[in-house]
């Protein structure tokens, strides 16, 4: 067998940025040189590309990703018509690039996920995996409290039996044909990290540390964290609605006892009327009764936003392939 040497890979990483005006210019200049050295080691084509997506920013992130693209050749950006959300904002920048490129990798714009294992997520694509996730060896620059709820969200995660990869957000690097399968799942609630895991193909991890973000502030509060958790359990488990049931039958089974139990004191024992045990129960069950209705909304709100299959992102304008040799029109979804 002839050893031939493998051709650079194109390459194309798509960024999302949300109101990320502080970061872009010091970060896309970053990543951008960190391609060039790849490319002068013809690991990456030198037709890799770098695609910012803006989020619907209200600062001047807009204006920042034109300059960029008009003063770096790789880079490029599309404008979503609002602010859409992270997981949209990835999925719009992968739809519109992964046709022209072998592979594409999905990474933030605040360069919390070091940038310096591109170059052997490349080399794993190389070797021969789709899919290469970026794993954070520890969480030693998050808040306590944030490292904390990832932690005691991963592990909840698993116990409803998603598969997820530990650790993994939103770092990865993916092939084409990878990409070209999730677009196969149609879903408006978009939980990426449990979708890869479900698309399957040969996968691959690389670990890095996770960094302190070098400028602006995290773009998910706790308030969103907790968001994007509920859906992300809800979009890929009906485990919550089986727990329901069992709470529901023990409960009653309880219930039952607890009737005979009262006859019996009724009949035969002196009965003290019991306004501490009514009260307690009166807003246990209601509590819980609450609690299993709002698990139902859940999905209820699911199924009621994927009927109406809306758009899951809309793009106001394009900066990519311009010019004679126009390769698509921006895709839109
Ligand atoms: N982001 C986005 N849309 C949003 C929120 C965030 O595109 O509605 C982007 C943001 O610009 C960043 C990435 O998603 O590139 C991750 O956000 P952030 O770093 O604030 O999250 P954290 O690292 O704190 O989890
Ligand atoms: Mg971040």
């Amino acid at each position: 067998m002839i050893n031939k040497p493998l051709a650079p890979t194109k390459l194309s990483v798509v960024i999302p940025c949300y109101n990320e005006e502080e970061i872009l210019d010091l970060s896309i200049n970053k990543i951008a040189s960190y391609l060039e050295g790849l490319k002068n080691e013809k690991i990456i084509d030198h037709s890799s590309l770098i695609l910012l997506v803006d989020d619907g920013s209200s600062d001047r992130t807009w204006n920042i990703i034109q300059e960029l693209s008009s003063s770096i050749n790789d880079v490029f950006g599309i404008k979503l018509s609002r602010n859409f959300g992270h997981q949209s904002a990835l999925l719009a920048g992968l739809k519109n690039v992964y046709k022209e490129t072998d592979c594409t990798i999905t990474i933030d714009a605040d360069l919390q996920d070091d940038i310096a294992v591109i170059r052997e997520m490349v080399i794993k694509y190389r070797e021969g995996y789709d899919v290469v996730y970026g794993v954070r060896k520890e969480r030693k620059t998050d808040t306590f409290f944030k490292r904390q709820t990832a932690i005691a969200f991963y592990k909840f995660i698993k116990l409803l039996g998603v598969e997820i990869v530990y650790n993994h957000a939103d770092y990865r690097l993916a092939s084409k044909r990878a990409i070209n399968s999730l677009f196969d799942f149609e879903e408006v609630n978009l939980f990426l990290r449990g979708i890869f895991p479900a698309i399957g193909y040969e996968s691959s991890v690389v670990y890095y540390d996770r960094l302190e973000r070098i400028a602006g502030d995290s773009k998910y509060p706790f308030r969103k964290m907790l968001a994007f958790a509920i859906d992300g359990i809800t979009s890929f488990s009906v485990k919550p609605l089986r727990v329901i049931t069992v709470f529901g039958i023990t409960i009653s089974f309880v219930s039952v006892i607890l009737s005979f139990y009262s006859l019996f004191s009724y009949f035969f024992l002196n009965t003290v009327p019991g306004w501490t045990s009514i009260t307690l129960s009166f807003y246990f069950l209601s509590g819980i009764q609450l609690l299993c209705i709002g698990v139902l909304g859940e999905y209820i709100g699911k199924i009621y936003k994927e009927t109406k299959r809306r758009p899951r992102f809309i793009i106001q304008e394009s900066l990519l392939y311009q010019g004679e040799d126009q390769i698509q029109e921006p895709v839109r979804s």
